[in-house]
């Protein structure tokens, strides 16, 4: 998929406000499990991230995606913002400007392992991994497959699938840890905002595939 500068601003800016918009929700999520900081981390990392749109929706993707990481790194703190930074370095990294549907299944799961290194931390763990692992899988089966059909919503269906089963887990890193049996019955705030995240950047391209004349995903 080949995004020109306008693909870029939408795709950068539907992230932003996927974010910045539910950082109320993220927060009092956090607040049930953690130190009720998550939203407002998030908040702040991607509104560095919208003040940089033009320089940002000017780079190649692979430099666009180092561009967001390096900005959530500096911005963000906590937890979230080393792990956020190097889900999105790790793109930028593994991403080559215009990567076909295998590229793309390939840097995705690179920068999931890469989170999954710096978080010290694996699936079934109650953190952001539980959204982002999933949905790394079923790029890597579109691609095996060669079946792009409907890709978006299956994406976006591994996500929602993700977050809903951190609901029961007993968290076992970052802060929600601390509370061990009692983090049990809450989602987790990070699965929420990589959720949210998911479903932004799925719903731009689908959208941009439509009006390129495919038939959507
Ligand atoms: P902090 O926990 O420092 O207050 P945030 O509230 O911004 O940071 O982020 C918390 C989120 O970070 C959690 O909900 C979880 O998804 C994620 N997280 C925390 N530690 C890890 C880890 N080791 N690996 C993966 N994700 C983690
Ligand atoms: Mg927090």
């Amino acid at each position: 998929m080949n995004l020109d500068s306008e693909g870029k601003r939408r795709l950068i800016a539907a992230l932003a406000s996927a974010v910045i918009d539910n950082a109320e929700e993220l927060t009092a999520l956090d607040r049930a499990i953690g130190d009720g900081d998550h939203g407002l981390n998030m908040k702040r990392g991607f509104e560095a991230v919208l003040a940089d749109l033009d320089g940002l929706a000017e780079k190649s993707l692979p430099e666009l995606c180092k561009g967001i990481g390096t900005h959530l790194v500096m911005t963000i703190g906590g937890a979230s913002g080393p792990l956020y930074g190097t889900l999105f370095l790790a793109l930028g990294k593994n991403l080559p400007p215009s990567p076909d549907l295998p590229q793309a299944a390939r840097a995705f799961s690179a920068a999931v392992a890469a989170v999954k290194a710096r978080g010290r931390s694996d699936v079934g763990e109650k953190t952001m991994l539980d959204v982002l692992a999933p949905v790394a899988e079923s790029l890597e089966a579109a691609a095996a497959s060669g079946m792009s059909k409907d890709l978006t919503a299956r994406l976006r269906s591994a996500a929602d699938l993700g977050l809903e089963a951190t609901r029961p887990l007993r968290a076992t890193k970052g802060r929600a840890s601390f509370l061990g049996e009692r983090s049990i019955g809450h989602l987790d705030p990070g699965a929420r905002s990589s959720q949210l995240l998911v479903h932004a950047a799925c719903g731009v391209l689908s959208g941009l595939m439509v009006e390129a004349g495919g038939q959507g995903a």
